[in-house]
């Protein structure tokens, strides 16, 4: 596969005296989809929050394609290509589908591009057309759910963070945003999806990391982690 596009080093975080994470290190590759596993409060939600830089680090370095990201405020790792589609979603539900798209895109300035933008989440979203109109309030929860992926797309990053993709969504809505997940990962972006659902994410995915008590436990490529007794007993309950 193709050479390192984030590199995490080191890295420790907290909140006040808590420290979340602990001397984490990982590598995605450019054009990989990598899952973070582990149990709730295990500190994968605060990772992606590092990465954006909504939460500070305490020690160690992010790198994206070999540029250092300390310093660089979240808007501006944004303009890198870095989006985070936050676990609680981050659309205006008292704006309109096609006004939080807009919102999404606002580091767009060139015209054509944008058009691009729209054009491309439209063609994979076709439902976010057909109600661009419509409050994003009013959508249902899977719709909500494309909105929120659609609005960090449309700015075409190189890596999409994508937290607790199937949280509340019923299985055949999963599966739906699970192929559509594919068909993001074919037009080349590199994405790093946090879930719950270990089965159907390592499904989509070629390697994955396991976190516990904010340490890196195993890691692996997909099928290795599948097989894992560990994962097996602690994830798949088998
Ligand atoms: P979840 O799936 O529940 O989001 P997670 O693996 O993403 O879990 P985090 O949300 O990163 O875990 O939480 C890691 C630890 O940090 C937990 O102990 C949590 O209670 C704590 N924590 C998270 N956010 C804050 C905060 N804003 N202030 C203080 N502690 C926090």
């Amino acid at each position: 596969m193709d050479r390192p596009l984030l590199q995490i080093d080191h890295l420790n975080a907290s909140y006040g005296d808590l420290q979340v994470l602990w001397d984490v290190s990982l590598e995605v590759r450019e054009n990989e989809i990598v899952a973070l596993l582990g149990a709730n409060g295990a500190g994968k939600s605060t990772l992606l929050r590092c990465l954006t830089g909504l939460n500070p680090l305490t020690g160690g370095r992010i790198s994206l394609d070999g540029e250092d990201l300390s310093g660089l405020p979240p808007y501006r790792r944004v303009n890198r290509g870095l989006v985070l589609v936050p676990e609680e979603r981050g659309i205006f539900p008292e704006l309109s589908v096609e006004n939080n798209l807009r919102v999404g895109g606002y580091i767009v300035t060139d015209k054509e591009e944008l058009r691009a933008g729209f054009d491309w989440v439209y063609g994979l979203f076709p439902v976010l057309r057909e109600r661009r109109r419509q409050l994003a309030g009013s959508l249902s929860g899977g719709e909500q759910q494309m909105l929120s992926i659609a609005k960090g797309l449309i700015s075409r990053p190189r890596l999409l963070l994508l937290d607790e993709l199937s949280l509340g969504l019923a299985p055949v809505v999963v599966l739906k945003l699970l192929d559509l997940i594919k068909q993001i990962h074919e037009s080349g972006v590199t994405l790093i999806l946090v879930d719950q659902n270990v089965e159907k994410i390592l499904s989509v995915s070629h390697r994955g990391y396991v976190f516990e008590n904010g340490r890196i436990a195993l890691e692996g490529s997909a099928q290795e982690l599948l097989r894992d007794p560990r994962t097996k007993k602690a994830y798949l309950g088998r």
